[in-house]
């Protein structure tokens, strides 16, 4: 799944060969195929959860496939704005809209909104009146289950996403004239690579939202189911096969009998289409164990410190030395700084480039540059055969003061 092309190969050769430290390429023309496969169909209608990756090229991608797009800030809605797309396609999802938050959203000609708590629902209804429109809003519901079904994201765990059941139906609709309560949004999982256990979860939620919404008598017109569909992050783990999960949508879509299913799609839309190339510093052996220290590490890629998963690794060049199995450093001052365990070739070195797989999703931007002031990686697209350099490598000057 995730071993090079040659066309990309080569291009992340050259580009190694002018660089001096990590960057990240996202190859824009394996995006556009992905993406397009996933909208050619009427069952689910598709957002993209910009959190996963705001960069402009990668929205463009998405716009040009049909998605719409989920925000969860200002800075992102200004970004999604600022590559022509209209307000209308934009759906608001996040815990903390505070009402300075909501007001740029109004402003900026949002009509759809996730409501996450009671305050958010009577801040949208101000809103709204003040506009003297209506609002499109779904209610996020945060499910428990029986005490042995563990909720896979964080157990039965509380989180700030939405309102359990009972919070719910404490709410009179009728009070918010200015909001057209269409449907329910869920999203607890991360990550899932089952598509029967994605069915499964998803089943079992509806009995509950459709008890939800006929206590409200909100007509359940939209059921969003978020995202958390997952993609492998080890060279032999096979992917969600995505026919079997439009299956599974449709038999959700047609038992709950809603008019619209949605789901925001952030790493399934755009994980695979990511690289993050980095350079070997040295290689060294510590109490019999081989190390590789690398120039970039979870400053600029966190997520395997937060998930303990490492990203798929593999060496640039062609190598036929025996393999071994190597530590893989970061260049911060912690030992969270670590990318893995990688079986690579041996003969492995101080002028070698490693490329990370699976990295367009939750990379440059969930991620700590700052710390230890290396440098900001530089990020460039791949369109057809084309390299584009979007922003070039910056040393902390770039924002120390
Ligand atoms: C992050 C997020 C998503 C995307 O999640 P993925 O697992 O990357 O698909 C979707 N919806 C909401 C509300 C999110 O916060």
């Amino acid at each position: 799944m995730t071993f090079l092309s040659t066309p990309l190969r080569t291009a992340l050769t050259e580009l190694s060969q002018s660089e001096d430290t990590a960057f990240f390429v996202y190859d824009l023309d394996k995006l556009s195929a992905h993406l397009n496969a996933l909208t050619q169909q009427d069952v689910v209608k598709l957002w993209y959860a910009v959190k996963a990756n705001p960069l402009s090229a990668i929205i463009q991608t998405l716009d040009r496939a049909g998605f719409d797009f989920d925000v969860a800030s200002s800075g992102e809605l200004n970004q999604v704005l600022a590559q022509g797309i209209a307000a209308t396609r934009v759906l608001n999802t996040g815990p903390a809209k505070s009402k300075r938050q909501i007001a740029h959203f109004m402003a900026q000609g949002v009509r759809t909104f996730v409501a996450e708590s009671t305050n958010q629902v009577a801040w949208l209804q101000a809103a709204a009146a003040e506009y003297h429109t209506t609002l499109r809003i779904l209610l996020r519901v945060q499910l428990r289950w029986p005490d042995s079904e563990k909720n896979p994201l964080g157990g039965d765990s509380l989180t700030p996403f939405g309102l359990g059941v009972n919070e719910w139906q404490a709410l009179t609709l009728s009070d918010y004239p200015n909001l057209d309560f269409a449907g329910l949004h869920i999203f607890q999982w991360g990550n899932m690579l089952s598509s029967d256990k994605l069915a499964s979860l998803w089943s079992q939620m509806v009995p509950p939202l459709q008890a939800l919404a006929q206590s409200l008598g909100m007509q359940l017109r939209i059921l969003d189911l978020g995202g958390g569909l997952g993609i492998p992050y080890t060279f032999t783990t096979s992917g969600l096969e995505w026919p079997k999960l439009l299956d599974a949508l449709a038999t959700i879509k047609a038992t709950s009998g809603v008019d619209e299913l949605w789901m925001e799609l952030g790493r399934f839309a755009v994980g695979e289409c990511g690289y993050y190339v980095n350079p070997v510093v040295e290689q060294k052996t510590n109490y019999g164990a081989k190390q590789l220290i690398l120039a970039g590490g979870i400053n600029h890629i966190l997520r395997p410190a937060v998930t303990n998963q490492a990203f798929p690794c593999q060496l640039l060049r062609d190598s036929n030395a025996t393999p071994s199995d190597f530590l893989l450093h970061g260049p911060l001052c912690t030992a969270l700084d670590s990318l893995g365990q990688h079986s690579l070739p041996s003969d492995i070195n101080e002028n070698d480039w490693l490329v990370f797989s699976q990295c367009g999703a939750y990379g440059f931007t969930e991620s700590m540059p700052y710390f230890l002031c290396h440098e900001l990686a530089a990020e460039y697209v791949l369109q057809q055969g084309q390299v584009i350099c979007l922003r070039d490598a910056q040393s902390a000057a770039y924002y120390l003061r």
